[in-house]
């Protein structure tokens, strides 16, 4: 007998949609997602299409109908649960546009669960399109077929990130000028952490002293090589998902 065919097929697009999505609920796609289904992915009445809402998973839904501005689907059956991603934030200072979009896309791949910007004194650029970078981490998530979004917060200055830091949560703060060897800080941790990532030009030393006198801030070594801020964030959240993450490959 032939194996029925999977349904939905792998090659079903995927999109993030902005509310809770339920069986049966019809969901009407508008806008730009819309264009991309319609026009790019050329669906079609009774096409699959693979919806995630961030909240309670992803479900595999029915296209009823696709017009020229917007595609009507029916939700058909629930997939999977929305994925835990380990406790960790992502805190980077803003860097050049085309460097920072890197560390959005690879913080999201890398399962931070919260990307905090931050503005330091040395940093090239002082404000982020919220938006841009929401489609940034959206796309790199249905690009990894990911049922959960980070978080992702407006800049913050560094010097009201670390008056408002909730005190239960560890702050690595990547220090150039040297700290604890990143595996050795991250695999004793346990809790709530996060990681803090400086601009090209690095911290001053105004801003190191005040890092380092924070209490919930641990100075942690990226090597002895000194790294590019996105090239840091990728491989600081890279050891700390080997180390405290969910790498952590049980047999
Ligand atoms: N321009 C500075 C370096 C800034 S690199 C200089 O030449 O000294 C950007 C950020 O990446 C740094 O602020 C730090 O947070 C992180 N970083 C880069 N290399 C690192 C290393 N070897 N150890 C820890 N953090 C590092």
């Amino acid at each position: 007998m032939p194996a029925t065919p999977a349904w939905p097929p792998k090659s079903a697009p995927r999109l993030f949609v902005e509310n809770p999505l339920a069986l049966g609920a019809t969901v009407v796609i508008e806008g730009n997602p819309a264009h991309y289904l319609a026009r790019v992915m050329r669906v079609s009445a009774g096409d699959a299409v693979v919806l995630c809402d961030n909240l309670t998973g992803e479900y595999a839904a029915r296209v009823t109908d696709a017009g020229k501005r917007d595609v009507t689907l029916e939700v058909a059956e629930h997939l999977r649960p929305r994925e835990d991603v380990p406790d960790v934030w992502l805190c980077p200072a803003l860097l050049k546009k085309d460097r920072f979009d890197l560390v959005l896309e690879k913080a999201t791949e890398l399962g931070a669960a919260r990307i905090q910007p931050v503005i330091t004194r040395r940093c090239v650029a002082d404000k982020l399109n919220l938006e841009r970078a929401r489609t940034i981490t959206t796309e790199a998530a249905e690009q990894c077929a990911r049922t959960a979004l980070p978080e992702l917060s407006e800049p913050a200055k560094l010097e009201a990130l670390l008056r408002d830091w909730p005190e239960d949560r560890r702050l690595f703060f990547a220090d150039e000028e040297g700290g604890g060897a990143a595996a050795d800080e991250f695999v004793y941790h346990e809790g709530p952490a996060a990681i803090l990532i400086g601009p090209e030009g690095g911290f001053d030393d105004a801003e190191r002293a005040a890092i380092r006198a924070h209490p919930a801030a641990r100075p942690v070594s990226l090597g002895p090589r000194i790294l590019r801020g996105e090239t840091a964030a990728i491989a600081a959240l890279s050891v700390w998902m080997a180390e405290s993450g969910d790498w952590l490959v049980t047999e």
